[in-house]
């Protein structure tokens, strides 16, 4: 998603070093060592609103059970 320039981070308070962008706890969002992305709320929050607008083209095929939850 930031390799195709969908969601662009904010302007980091500064660069962030290698050894930055290297720790397990650095997210690439907000570029500063402070949570994983994965655990990023504020890019999770982007994420679904683009989801639900239809702006975001996911990269993976849906799920069935997202499509039909009453499974035949
Ligand atoms: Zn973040």
């Amino acid at each position: 998603m930031f390799v195709h320039g969908a969601i662009k981070p904010p302007k980091p308070y500064k660069v962030p070093t290698i050894e930055e962008k290297g720790a397990p706890r650095y997210c690439r969002y907000h570029q500063f060592v402070g949570h994983p992305i994965i655990a990023c709320q504020t890019l999770r929050k982007i994420l679904h609103a683009k989801i639900h607008d239809g702006t975001l083209e996911l990269p993976f095929k849906r799920q069935a059970i997202d499509e039909d939850p009453m499974l035949k």
